[in-house]
């Protein structure tokens, strides 16, 4: 890449003289950006368009008299020429370079000797983004782009001011938790391994939002297949990565494995961290927010509660294609407590039955988050006796976290306004 001839600049405009020639719709921004950064601005135009006419009225903006002429430059910063009127901008950016001022023309970068660059801005941080005046309209697209990932933005400005840095170190490797989808419930941690790391072993669950937080000279590797939670993992995946872990981590590199949520809740983290410790490679866990905390959270499920619910019991609804239905012996759920039921949704005939046979009576409620804190969250509600019907219809779909027991139903859920609206809402809540 050659650079081009635009050096990008912050200017302080506080006390600067700023002229600004014309008064329309294009200036009336121009002034208004000016005087926000504390310019001192003179208005040159034959008419005046509205909210130019009340600056000047407020005294916020001076008006020179009649029309541009070229001692309106003298001891003037920067100039802009906005009249809709291109000759006419023209004219006033050849008298500006003549005096070697500074000088921006509206829709004209061949007349300017600066431009504006797109322009995002947010808590502690301001966004410039230019294509060099050839295409603006690429620029505010890259600058809609960058408003669309402010929280990301955020999260990283953060770990800047966190510093000094975690970094991950060579030849070892890092089981790192992603938590439940929202970059925000990473932890510090996981954040810095995450953007020091050579290469990052996901699971298909990982949202891009984390995944992009790496470095830019990671490699990523997923070796799972999307659409199941379960089942997938077949022992041909799980050696690969394995393999891929151990190899990666002999040549030096620091591997970050990344699973959803926590990694040794239904995660393989443990069968992982055995394979290392084998092979002698050294690792660390680091925890992350399982699912079941950070869906009841964002439903606002009390897991447990004084009244209500003493345990919490987390469950897997279905754990591999090898296994039959489910390895959880139902009759042993500690009663009067919450469960929470992870990769159930794909098998929910048999998790109500094995609820049942749990002795849970028809009127217990129930509460399904289905993509909890990532996008596309999603919260149905209603009693036992309705569960796989309710899943059907709202066609519920896996990563989904069922919560069942008298907590589901707690007072502090009451009136979310983001419950399905086809989901069965009203029928216990
Ligand atoms: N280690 C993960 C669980 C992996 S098993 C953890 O601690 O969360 C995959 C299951 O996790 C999914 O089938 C679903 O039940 C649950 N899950 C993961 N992310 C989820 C999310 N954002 N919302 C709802 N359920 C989720």
């Amino acid at each position: 890449m050659r650079p081009g001839p635009y050096l990008p600049v912050f200017h302080d405009l506080r006390g600067a003289r700023v002229l600004v020639v014309g008064a329309g719709r294009v200036a009336a921004r121009r002034i208004a950006a000016l005087l926000s950064h504390g310019a001192d601005v003179t208005v040159v135009a034959r008419a005046l368009a509205s909210p130019v006419r009340l600056l000047v009225a407020e005294g916020k903006v001076r008006r020179a008299p009649g029309p541009f002429v070229p001692g309106l430059l003298d001891g003037v910063n920067l100039v802009f020429a906005a009249t809709s009127d291109r000759a006419a901008n023209a004219a006033v950016s050849r008298e500006a370079r003549r005096r070697n001022i500074p000088v921006n023309a509206a829709d004209a970068p061949d007349d300017c000797s600066f431009i504006l660059p797109a322009v995002t801005e947010g808590d502690g941080f301001v966004l410039a983004v230019s294509t060099e005046g050839k295409n603006p309209g690429a620029a505010r697209a890259i600058r809609e782009f960058l408003d669309d990932r402010r929280a990301e933005i955020a999260v990283r400005l953060e770990r800047g001011r966190r510093r000094p840095a975690l970094r991950a170190r060579g030849g070892r490797v890092y089981i790192v938790g992603a938590g439940p989808g929202d970059p925000d419930l990473l932890t510090v941690k996981a954040l810095g391994l995450l953007r020091s790391a050579d290469v990052v072993i996901h699971d298909y669950l990982v949202p891009d939002e984390i995944l992009s937080l790496r470095s830019s000279r990671a490699r990523t590797l997923c070796y799972a297949r999307k659409g199941g939670t379960a089942g997938h993992g077949s022992a041909l995946k799980q050696n690969a990565i394995h393999e891929a872990m151990v190899r990666l981590a002999r040549e030096g590199r620091s591997v970050v494995r990344l699973k959803s949520g926590d990694p040794l809740v239904f995660g393989r983290g443990g069968e992982e961290a055995e394979f290392l410790a084998r092979a002698g490679i050294p690792f660390e866990i680091v925890p992350g927010i399982t699912a079941a905390v950070g869906c009841a959270a964002a439903a606002r499920v009390p897991l447990t509660h004084r009244d209500l619910a003493s345990s919490v019991t987390f469950v897997a609804g279905h754990e591999s294609d090898g296994k039959a239905a489910s390895a959880v012996d139902w009759n042993r759920l500690p009663s009067g407590g919450t469960v929470a039921v992870y990769m159930g949704v794909s098998r929910i005939r048999g998790v109500a039955r094995g609820l049942a046979k749990a002795g849970l009576p028809p009127q217990t409620p129930f509460v399904i988050v289905e993509n909890g804190t990532r996008g596309g969250e999603r919260i149905v509600r209603g009693t036992l006796a309705g569960l796989p019907e309710a899943v059907e219809n709202a066609g519920v779909r896996s990563p989904a976290v069922l919560f069942v027991g008298k907590a589901a139903a707690a007072a502090i859920v009451r009136g979310a306004k983001e419950e399905s609206e086809d989901g069965p809402v009203a029928e216990s809540v």
